[in-house]
């Protein structure tokens, strides 16, 4: 190792990006169109008006525009975190062994600890913009609630967040967070919505699940004047926000002189790993260039790679338009893994249709093998990871091993999207040696299916 090779790589003014990219312009066949549930017609900018904010939503159905500039008061908060740092593992290619280089987009410099932030931030400026109160959501593990609420605080908006009740009352920690910047954290399934009002009623002592979250946030934001609903992943308009890792990531190899060969991200509702993979698909898809892109999931809950490519309901209560995506089924409900940010049934429409045409690979991977790299990259690089980016680290390690077993000196990168301080019971749980592996039967699955909506086909 040479002390003048950069260990991490900034950008300088003039190389930081000032637009999101939209991949879905320079895909041919574009992802489905979200589909309203009572009609069965694709959605309208009329149809989600109720529900997200007018500029999101014409980000949301516009599959045709490759750039949007990044609004100034968006780029002048994400000065304070950004650009983020691309960095060269040294440590963990010579504890490997490897001749592979492995970089990592490192997103976890903020306080709310992950990528979430570059979405939280859009989201509450253009509600702001529209002269909107406030806005609310759900959050699983906390980490969406809690970038939420730092853009809410920022541009003076009311957060209302609907927090999963087991979240709610094992992670204190993030919930005083989330209060901390102002928001109002509710545990969901609650009393306060009618549909939260008939899940307690059916399932009386249940803890809750994203899908549900979902439902009570949807329903709070339509049935109170002034106040939209925003989503931390799965959707259009996230992806396009989380381009801006992508593109710094693009505009740091480029000043590195180097390119990468295969590029790995862990995939829950898919926001990251679009928005890392976004601007070099844009190269694959335009003939320009070629490289291998990895999604990585987890195997309690592995959407792409045993779900089925079909229209699905995103929440449990039925209220939201119908996406077609990978998915496992609106009431498949997955154990209670500690990677709570890589829980959701659905995988992103974009990414589901890159994978369907081959051009993304996907795996899934045991929780144990997980934390053994965590574990293994806090020892050799120092970041103690999330759960949800260990899935990442897990396959970048598994190949930059194959590239030792092949004599191949590839270059490889992949999105740390956050760090894992607030996970600390799922780090003991593996010191212990009490973490389990769930995996779901064919059957749990195939049960699960057999409930999805019928869609005639277009
Ligand atoms: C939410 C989250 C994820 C997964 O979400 P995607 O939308 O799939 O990116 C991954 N890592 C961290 C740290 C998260 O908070």
């Amino acid at each position: 190792m040479s002390s003048n090779i950069p260990y991490k790589t900034y950008l300088s003014e003039g190389e930081v990006p000032c637009e999101w990219y939209n991949v879905r312009a320079d895909m041919k066949k574009k992802p489905a169109p979200l589909l309203v549930p009572s009609t069965l017609k694709p959605c309208t900018p009329k149809d989600l008006a109720p529900v997200f904010c007018d500029d999101l939503v014409r980000q949301e159905l516009d599959d045709e525009t490759a750039f949007f500039p990044i609004p100034a008061e968006i780029c002048d908060f994400y000065r304070m975190f950004r650009p983020s740092p691309l960095i060269r593992a040294y440590f963990l290619e010579k504890a490997l062994g490897t001749p592979a280089k492995i970089y990592y987009k490192f997103e976890g410099n903020n306080t709310s600890g992950s990528h979430k932030l570059n979405s939280a931030v859009a989201q509450a400026y253009y509600a702001k913009a529209q002269g909107l109160k406030g806005v609310t959501t759900e959050t699983g593990a906390g980490q969406w609630g809690t970038a939420l609420s730092m853009a809410c605080a920022f541009f003076g908006l009311d957060c209302r967040v609907f927090m999963v009740k087991c979240s709610y009352e094992q992670k204190p920690f993030r919930r005083e967070v989330m209060r901390t910047y102002g928001a109002s954290v509710t545990p969901s399934p609650s009393m306060t919505t009618q549909i939260g009002e008939k899940i307690n009623r059916e399932h009386p002592g249940t803890t809750g699940s994203l899908g549900c979250a979902i439902s009570e946030a949807v329903e709070a934001a339509v049935s109170n004047p002034g106040y939209r609903y925003v989503l931390g992943s799965v959707l259009n308009q996230v992806l396009l926000h989380q381009s801006i890792i992508g593109l710094e990531a693009q505009a740091a190899f480029r000043k590195l002189g180097e390119k990468p060969d295969v590029i790995i991200g862990c995939a829950g509702g898919g926001s990251n790993l679009g928005g890392l993979i976004a601007p070099f698909m844009g190269e694959k898809l335009r003939g320009e260039s070629d490289y291998r892109f990895i999604a990585v999931e987890p195997a309690s809950c592995p959407s792409l790679t045993r779900g089925r490519y079909a229209y699905d309901y995103c929440d449990t209560g039925r209220i939201c338009p119908l996406a077609k995506m990978y998915t496992l089924g609106a009431d498949f409900i997955p154990s209670a893994s500690h990677a709570g940010g890589l829980r959701y049934h659905g995988m992103s429409p974009v990414l589901s249709e890159l994978y369907d045409q081959g051009l993304m690979e996907a795996r899934s991977v045991r929780q144990t093998d997980v934390f053994a790299a965590a574990q293994y990259f806090a020892r050799t690089e120092g970041i103690l990871p999330a759960p949800e980016s260990s899935h990442a680290i897990r396959a970048a390690i598994d190949e930059a091993i194959k590239c030792r077993e092949n004599g191949e000196a590839k270059t490889i990168l992949f999105g740390l999207t956050g760090t894992g301080y607030f996970d600390m019971t799922a780090y003991q749980a593996f010191n212990d040696h009490v973490m389990g592996d769930y995996v779901p039967a064919d059957e749990e699955l195939e049960a699960s299916f057999a409930k999805l909506p019928e869609v005639p086909a277009t």
